[in-house]
């Protein structure tokens, strides 16, 4: 009998009415004959309500007390799941990820899962169970404390799963009937993608795309998992990832859609003294403080001074720390000082084979010119192209791309039901 792993976002068992849904849906994924392996989130914006409640006690909460709290999210979702299903007769268990054997790395809040071994979960499959399984959590190997693998990563929970487990598919739920060329929310003619390769659809998920963690999308390629995406809240085929040599017509369907990202700050490096190892120096820096880089921008230096500014993107999240450890290495650098601005987006047009048809980043910038939008930094790669534009300004970017590259439905297609995504 094949496995199907279900993953149900917070908004697909936001409350009892969603859960007892969500038990329907699973219960007769069961009756037809395969294996079920659940994971959830928690409930609605539970995860966000437990953080504030940690920011409320102690500005700077513990990590490992942090994941300890926040992991009881996806706890109290699991017991009710399983307790709905088996209201409706069907046998079902719930697992916390440290049962169920994902095990992890000790890195709190972003713990990297370095094993999955679900001896559990397969034994009560073969009891003829259905196993629930906390997502978005794991054990470290070292330290046995809970972690947390990241936020949205119940996702990885389940595409991790469905590959050790060997399953046909994993199922994503939430709000939204699927993949679409661009965020409902902000463009509501955005169309429905069939199928998406999971090279596209990585890049999209890096781009900010948030229908998927994007490391679900890695572990998806690596282990060659196909995911379905799909809303809950209907019966509608969804999205399917699928490996590239799936994809069909590859050279006609060059644009798969226009993503956009608010999570993320700019800082410039003022006056870099222009010489060798410089760069190096500031870079090793921000990497010590265990943050990831996105753009990096190096302006020709001035002849006169033979300064160059040097200006990258990176997390909000991390922006305080970034400037604290740059701060520290001023003197030994020598720059002259730091700019720092969290009102940027980024705005990424992402398809196939882009490099070799130039015409695309013409007809992008014009797009954006049109729309009297103004472009801060740009980079490119072999099925993308991202702009840095005034935070202000995303919306309209987006939609002035989305028409540009003729993405625009008839009808609308998009239906959000729970209106938040996930
Ligand atoms: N509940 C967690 C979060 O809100 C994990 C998830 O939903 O995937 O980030
Ligand atoms: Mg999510």
């Amino acid at each position: 009998m094949g496995i199907v792993v279900q993953k149900y976002g917070g908004s697909s068992v936001a409350d009892a009415d969603g859960i007892k849904r969500v038990a329907q849906r699973i219960v007769a994924t069961k009756k037809s004959g395969k294996d079920v392996v659940v994971v959830v989130s928690a409930m609605g914006d539970h995860t966000d309500e437990l953080r504030d409640l940690a920011q409320q006690v102690s500005p700077l909460p513990p990590p490992r007390e942090l994941d300890m709290l926040l992991t009881a999210g996806e706890r109290i979702s699991m017991a009710l799941v399983a307790m709905a299903i088996a209201n409706l007769g069907q046998a079902a268990r719930s697992f916390t990820g440290s049962q169920a054997g994902v095990i992890t790395d000790s890195v709190h809040g972003r713990a990297k899962i370095i094993d999955i071994t679900p001896g559990r979960i397969q034994r009560a499959i073969d009891e003829g169970h259905i196993a629930i399984v906390a997502g978005f959590q794991g054990v470290s190997q070292d330290t046995k404390d809970i972690t947390t693998l990241g936020r949205g990563a119940s996702d990885t929970t389940a595409v991790a799963l469905a590959a050790a487990l060997e399953a046909e598919v994993c199922e994503i739920y939430s709000d939204v009937d699927g993949v679409f060329t661009a965020d409902p929310r902000i463009v509501p003619t955005a169309r429905k993608l069939e199928q998406v390769s999971a090279e596209v659809m990585l890049e999209m998920a890096a781009s900010g795309a948030k229908i998927l963690h994007l490391r679900c999308v890695e572990y998806a390629r690596r282990y060659n998992i196909p995911i379905h995406v799909r809303s809950s809240f209907s019966q509608k085929q969804g999205t399917w990832i699928v490996p590239e040599a799936k994809v069909g017509s590859m050279e006609q369907a060059i644009i798969a859609g226009v993503a956009h990202d608010r999570s993320e700050a700019k800082i410039t490096v003022v006056a870099v003294p222009d010489k060798v190892g410089e760069a190096a120096r500031i870079f090793e820096t921000l990497a010590d403080a265990q943050i990831n880089l996105d753009m990096i921008v190096q302006n020709v230096s001035a002849a006169a001074t033979n300064l160059t500014d040097i200006s990258f993107t990176l997390p909000r999240e991390d922006g305080q720390s970034a400037m604290a450890a740059l701060a520290r290495i001023k003197d030994g650098v020598g720059y002259d000082s730091l700019l720092y601005d969290d009102q940027i987006g980024k705005v990424s047009l992402i398809g196939a084979g882009m490099r070799s048809h130039p015409g695309i980043t013409a007809r992008f910038f014009a797009a954006l010119a049109s729309a009297g939008v103004n472009i801060e930094m740009i980079s490119t790669s072999e099925i993308r192209i991202s702009v840095i534009v005034d935070e202000a300004d995303v919306d309209e970017a987006v939609a002035a791309t989305h028409t540009a590259f003729e993405l625009d439905s008839h009808e609308v297609e998009a239906v959000v039901y729970g209106g938040t995504g996930r």
